[in-house]
């Protein structure tokens, strides 16, 4: 299987790491768990990095925000006391979903993100939390907006960089807040058929002042459904709402069909989805539904 493997290197510095990819060119690839990597059979590939040495598995937070380095394994960020508090642990939740405990100790977050399939769990969580990628080049440092980092299935703005950090802001203050992550899979540690993360924040008249919707394996990439978040913001959450929020959840994903479901049937759950999330949200947030 790995008979094109020419070299494994495991580099100590982000720089070192980066000069390795920058020598290996086209035939060069990072590598953190393996866990996509491996089942891609990518045989292009000569020259492995093994990025896990260069100190990037933490997570933090303070005041302002969070930080989670890019080889922070699911199972971390699954039991960290900060993530399983951070936006009522969706985070964590979705962490804990990424396949069996064996897939979780060494699948990465900065894998999960950068492999930039379309169902990626922690993808529509960081993308509802509106988190940043801190990502690392010859010479230079940047940050994008998640929503601005997938460029198409698979595909990410990444040109020879390494992502190193998630940032996740401080989250909306006051109180009526209410989060959740859903999953749809064929079994417990299968990837999403659909996905979708939700927050939303109530005034004292239970009118939604602040609202995120994302959905995952519906589209090119995971998407952040922009029109049902407009759709709900001042209006006071009843049935009748969230039967049309569903709706217009539905309209705003463009799913293709594949061996795990059709695309009919993931425009449907994509709805059905977004309607649980909601839900889930407006209870925890202390909204009656009328
Ligand atoms: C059995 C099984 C079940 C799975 N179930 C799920 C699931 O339920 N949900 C889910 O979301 N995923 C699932 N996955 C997919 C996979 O485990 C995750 O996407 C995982 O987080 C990938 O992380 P990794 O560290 O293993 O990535 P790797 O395989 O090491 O890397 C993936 C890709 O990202 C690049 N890369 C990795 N880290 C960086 C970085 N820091 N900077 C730049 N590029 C980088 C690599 O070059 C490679 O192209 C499953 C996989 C398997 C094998």
């Amino acid at each position: 299987m790995f008979d094109h493997i020419e070299c494994f290197y495991r580099p100590t510095t982000v720089r070192e790491a980066l000069l390795l990819l920058r020598k290996a060119g086209k035939h060069g690839r990072l590598v953190a768990g393996g866990t996509d990597f491996v089942i891609q059979a990518d045989r292009s590939t000569r020259f492995l990095i093994d990025i896990t040495r260069l100190g990037l598995s933490y997570v933090r937070g303070n005041s302002r925000g969070y930080t989670i380095g890019a080889t922070t394994t699911m199972a971390a960020i699954e039991h960290s006391l900060i993530t399983r508090t951070l936006a009522g642990g969706i985070l964590a939740k979705a962490a804990s979903t990424c396949g069996s405990i064996q897939n979780r100790n060494i699948a990465t977050v900065g894998g999960n993100l950068a492999n930039a399939s379309p169902a990626a769990d922690t993808a529509a969580v960081l993308l509802a939390l509106e988190a940043q990628v801190v990502v690392a080049g010859p010479g230079r440092k940047r940050k994008i907006a998640l929503s601005d980092f997938y460029s198409g299935p698979h595909q990410t703005v990444l040109k020879g960089e390494l992502l190193e950090e998630v940032l996740i802001p401080a989250l909306p203050r006051g109180g009526r807040l209410g989060w959740s992550f859903q999953k749809l899979g064929r079994t417990e540690t299968d990837i999403s058929l659909v996905n979708a993360a939700a927050g939303l924040q109530a005034d004292a008249q239970g009118h939604i002042k602040w609202a995120r919707l994302a959905l995952g394996a519906v589209g090119p990439t995971p998407l952040r459904a922009r029109n049902t978040e407009a759709l709900l913001l001042g209006k006071t959450l009843t049935e009748d709402l969230l039967t049309r929020a569903g709706e217009a959840a539905m309209h705003e994903v463009s799913p293709i069909s594949d061996s795990r479901a059709s695309a009919e049937y993931r425009r449907e759950m994509s709805g059905v989805l977004a309607r649980r999330a909601l839900r889930e949200c407006a209870a925890q947030a202390g909204c009656k539904l009328l």
